[in-house]
Formats: structure tokens, sequence, C-alpha cells
């Protein structure tokens, strides 16, 4: 019996509706067998963003924050219930391992239960003070007040294919708290999960408030209005495209680009690396390279180590390496999956052949991988961790400019110094994470005062701390998420400076009062 392919529809205008055109595959990057296929063409885009600026924004505008941090903890639950539903399709359509998938999923719902909290703490406002009334007079009547209002348009979320449900769930939660509409495009290639997330979120949400497009975006902007913003994930190839798109120039669009990033781990030489802090360091370049088969934004590309510690620091990776079981992600007995997608394993492969070119082997040559555990001969898009290492880091631009997005790092020697360490690693032209492992308090300050300004966030490993460390792959809702220059210039979550990009500052001018009262019910 011959059964119909599934075909993913897209949510817009309070409806599901199927593209039409010419069908995309989405593949089991273990199988390589098609599971699912996208139309996106004959969709009124125009319509459906029309419909989210009015029907959506209608419904959110009734509601404060705290009724808001309701309606996203409602999402947050339904996204924990349907957990194991999520994994199971994060296994099939992207490689995922169990743990890999929890990442994602977990990830969506307490990022999603962050922001319900925040609503709650916000309360029954619908704008929110920024500072305090300053008077601006001769007296204290004439005073001045900034304010935080909703923008008034509809948030075009894109979204790469790394994270399916974060990726979702990180960005509408900051929007819909700041109360606008969103329309969310989840990358092609892994859109089953996204997908399913919508289906199940669909009926508990009031009508135009999230959008689901599955399939190209490649025209969406053509619609979008002054008031819309768009937050994009993705390769800086394409977040070039957006920000030369005429209408973002026309109508000065918002937009925020969380892109690509070479991001750095430094080892500081006071660190013995059978110490906690030594095994931290350890811990978290192995979890980096191999967690979601490197395909993670945060994850460590670059690794600084004092030169004379190179090889101890080659061996014991290695070690931990090699004890990485890389097969049929659905096995409990499997560590580390494919890659997601057939380009993905070319784009990955001629990565390590550029980085080759240029430094030397410590294991995994350019990825090859003899047998992968429980996997058909030849099929899958599966990738040896690769490590490689260079005593010329300075005079090495293919350590530091090009992104290999999957389980391959590459170990650097420096001279030990904070200072010389931030250099490398502003090398990378700025990133999402850097990560310093030290005890010794004033190279750690010396790191921060040097390399902060070319990242989003340093996170900073000590012995104290490993006990509770989350790792610097982790993306915590509290905290900012982005970095500038090639990682976009982008900034996400944080808490409620999350909401700032959702949202208009607005200097009120005018009797104290008036002032007063209008931010009365503002946190
Ligand atoms: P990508 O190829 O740039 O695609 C990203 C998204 O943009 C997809 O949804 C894609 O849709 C869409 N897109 C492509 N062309 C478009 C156009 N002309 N107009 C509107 N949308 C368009 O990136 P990717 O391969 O999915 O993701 C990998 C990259 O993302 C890596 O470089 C990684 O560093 C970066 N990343 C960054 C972060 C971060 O937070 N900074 C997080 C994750 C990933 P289709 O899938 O339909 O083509």
């Amino acid at each position: 019996m011959h059964l119909a392919m599934k075909r993913l529809s897209s949510f817009l205008g309070g409806q599901w509706l199927a593209g039409s055109g010419a069908a995309v595959a989405l593949t089991n990057p273990t199988t390589e067998a098609a599971i699912a296929e996208v139309c996106s063409t004959g969709y009124d885009l125009a319509a459906a963003l029309d419909y989210g600026r009015r029907t959506g924004r209608a419904a959110l505008r009734e509601l404060s924050f705290a009724q808001r941090g309701e309606l996203i903890a409602t999402m947050a639950k339904a996204i924990h219930g349907a957990r194991e539903e999520l994994i199971a399709l994060a296994v099939e359509n992207g490689g995922n391992t169990r743990g890999d998938a929890k990442f994602d999923i977990d990830g969506a719902a307490a990022t999603l239960s962050h922001y319900a909290e925040l609503g709650a703490k916000l309360g029954n406002s619908t704008l929110l003070a920024d500072g305090d009334a300053i008077s601006v007079g001769r007296t204290a009547r004439m005073a001045g007040q900034h304010v935080w209002v909703t923008r008034p348009g509809v948030a075009i979320h894109i979204n790469a294919f790394n994270f399916p449900a974060w990726g979702l769930a990180e960005k509408a939660a900051c929007a819909l708290l700041a109360g606008m509409p969103v329309l969310s495009k989840p990358a092609t290639a892994t859109a089953l999960v996204t997908h399913r997330l919508m289906e199940i979120l669909a009926p508990l949400l009031p009508a135009g408030v999230l959008q689901l497009l599955c399939g190209s975006a490649a025209t969406l902007l053509d619609f979008a209005r002054p008031g819309d913003v768009i937050a994009f994930t993705g390769s800086s190839g394409t977040a070039k495209a957006l920000r030369a798109h005429p209408n973002v120039i026309e109508h000065a669009l918002r937009l925020n680009i969380e892109a690509d990033s070479l991001n750095a781990a430094v080892l500081a030489p006071d660190v013995d690396l059978s110490s906690e802090t030594g095994q931290l360091f350890l811990g978290d370049v192995t979890r980096d390279m191999t967690q979601k088969t490197g395909q993670k934004c945060t994850a460590i590309r670059r690794v600084m180590v004092p030169s004379e510690r190179l090889d101890d620091v080659a061996a014991a990776l290695c070690e931990r390496l090699d004890a990485i079981v890389v097969g049929d992600p659905s096995r409990d007995d499997v560590r580390m999956g494919p890659v997601a997608t057939a380009n993905q394993f070319r784009d990955v492969r001629a990565g390590i052949t550029r980085l080759a070119a240029a430094t030397d082997s410590v294991r995994g040559g350019t990825g090859e991988l003899a047998a992968p555990r429980g996997v058909d001969n030849g099929k899958g898009y599966f990738i040896n961790p690769v490590l490689r290492s260079t005593r010329d880091a300075h005079n090495c631009a293919a350590l530091h400019d090009h992104e290999v997005f999957g389980p391959v790092s590459t170990l650097a020697a420096y001279d030990g110094t904070a200072t010389d360490a931030a250099a490398l690693v502003a090398r990378g032209e700025g990133g999402l994470v850097a990560s310093a492992y030290s005890d010794d308090r004033e190279w750690t300050t010396r790191f921060v005062v040097d390399a902060a300004a070319w990242n989003g966030r340093l996170f900073l490993g000590s012995a104290k701390m490993a006990a509770q460390s989350p790792g610097p792959g982790t993306v915590l809702p509290s905290l900012i998420h982005g970095g500038p220059g090639r990682a976009g210039g982008g900034e996400e979550l944080g808490g409620s400076r999350g909401l700032a990009f959702y949202m208009q500052r607005c200097a009120l001018e005018g009797d104290a009062t008036v002032l007063k009262a209008i931010v009365g019910g503002a946190a």
C-alpha cells in the first residue's frame, strides 16, 4: 500500500492552509528517507500579516502583562505535556538524540515559563515606565516620563533549522508578552517539530496571535509594513539579504539578527586539567562539540590554550571524544547523531577541508566516519567529531573567519596572558559567547575588560561555580542572547530587556499628575 507523504500546511488567517507549487522534502538524516513535504507557494502573505496586525493585535491589546503571561504559561504547559511526542519528531527529523531533543523542547517550555512569570510580575498594566518621572520645567509640575508601549504591527520571526521548538518559543515569548502578534517561520528542513507544536498551540490562543508559515519566506518581507518588526536567526548570508531588503530600508523596519559566531573557550594558565575548573573546561568543550552534533549557535569553535599546555589538552579532549558513540540517535547507547541535512553535511565537510589546509589534525581527520552505530552502510549525514590545532593562531585566518556548523573545534596556542587570549577572541569579529576558565581573579578581570566588548555574553568558569554551571552553550532566558559584529548585532531575551525590541520607547512631557496617572499601573 502506498501511503501519501505527510504535507505540512501553514496556519495563516486563522486556518490551516495547504500550499501549492513544487514540494520540498523533509528527510530523516539518519536514514535519508523522505518523511514529509512542504509546498510554499499560493499563500496570501499580505492578508496573513494584515490578519495579525488587526485580529491578533486587537486580542492582545485587551490583555494586561499579567494576562498575557497567563497565555504564555498555557503555551509552556502544553509543550511540556506533548514532550514525548515532540522529542520523537526531533529524533526523526533533526537527527537529535533524546538529550539533544530535550535541550530544544524543554528549553522552549522553560523560556515560555520564565516570561509567564515576568508577566505576572509586571501586573495589570499595558505599558511600562522607563525610569522615574523627572522635572523638566521651572517647577516639579512640568515633568517628563519615559514609557515603553507596544509597537503597532506584527512580529515576523524567521528561525534556523537547529532549534525548531526553542526558536519559535523564545521569540514568541518576548513578542507576545510585549503585546505583538507573531507570524513565525521555521526553517523548512526541520519544520516537523514546529508544525506539530503549532497544532498543539493554535487551539489555546486567541485568533491572530500566533501564525505559522511552513515553507519558503522568500517574498514575506515584501509585505512588511511600518510598525512591523523582524527577528531573524540564521546564517550571515541570509542576514545580509534581509538587511538589504527594499522594504526594510524604505520603512526603516526594526530587524534583529542572530547569525554566525566563532565562540571561543579560553583555558587560563593557572588551571590544572585535573582540577575542578580543568574538568569543567574539558567537559564544556566536549559537550559543545557534540551536543546537537555541534549545531548550536553558541557551540565552542575555537579553544585557546597556553602554548605549553596544547598537547596535554589535545590528549585529554581526545580521550573524551573517543568515548562519544556516534550513530542512530534513537538508540540509548548513542551520544551523537548525524547533522540535520544533506546541505549541512556538505557545508560541514567543506568547512573542515578549509580548516585542514591551515591547521594540524588532532582527531577525526576531515570527519569521515566508517561505521556509525546502528546505521545501514553508507546512509545518513554522519560526521566524526573533528579536533584540529594551530600554534600560529594570530596568522590563521581560517580559524577566525569561518564558522563550521558541526562537531568541529580547533585548539589555538596563546601566550598565557589574558590580553593575548582576548586579542584572539576578538579575531572572531564579534561572538555570542566566549568562556574563560580560571581561578585567578586578576587574570579573569583582565580578560573581561579586554574581551567583553566583542561578545554578547562572557561565561566565567571557576571551581566555585562548577557544580552549578549550565555551561556556556546554554542560553538562559534571564540573560541576553546575541552578539556584536559577525554574530549579527542583535539582542534577544535577558528578562524584561527582551521586550524592548517589540516596544517603542516614548518620552511623555506634561503635567506631573497626568503622567503619574498614566503610568500608575506600570511596574
Ligand atoms: P539560513 O539558511 O540562513 O536559514 C535561516 C532561516 O531563513 C530559514 O528559516 C530560511 O528558510 C530563512 N530564509 C532563507 N532565505 C530567506 C529569504 N530570502 N527571506 C526570508 N527568509 C529566508 O540558516 P540555517 O542554515 O537555518 O541556520 C544555520 C545558521 O544559523 C548558522 O550559521 C548558525 O550560526 C546560525 N544560528 C544562529 C543562532 C543565533 O542565535 N545567533 C542560532 C541558531 C543558528 P528555509 O529553511 O525555508 O530556507
